[in-house]
């Protein structure tokens, strides 16, 4: 495997990751009851994923949590 030439400096290394920035995460709505859900996971609220209940959601654990 290519390897680097050169130690990378103090200044350029912290050049390069000054430019990493976090993404903001690409919000949705459920179709099953219409509530903001992050993509590609599954419902917080109703516990649906694509069309099918993949995980139960306590009606009491929501409200204690809120
Ligand atoms: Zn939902």
């Amino acid at each position: 495997m290519a390897q680097p030439k050169h130690k990378a400096s103090k200044q350029r290394k912290r050049q390069r990751l000054g430019q990493v920035k976090a993404e903001i995460a690409a919000i949705g709505v459920c179709p099953n009851c219409g509530a903001p859900v992050q993509s590609h996971r599954a419902c917080g609220s109703c516990g649906t994923y694509h069309g099918r209940q993949v995980m139960t959601v306590a009606a009491e654990a929501t409200e204690a949590a809120e």
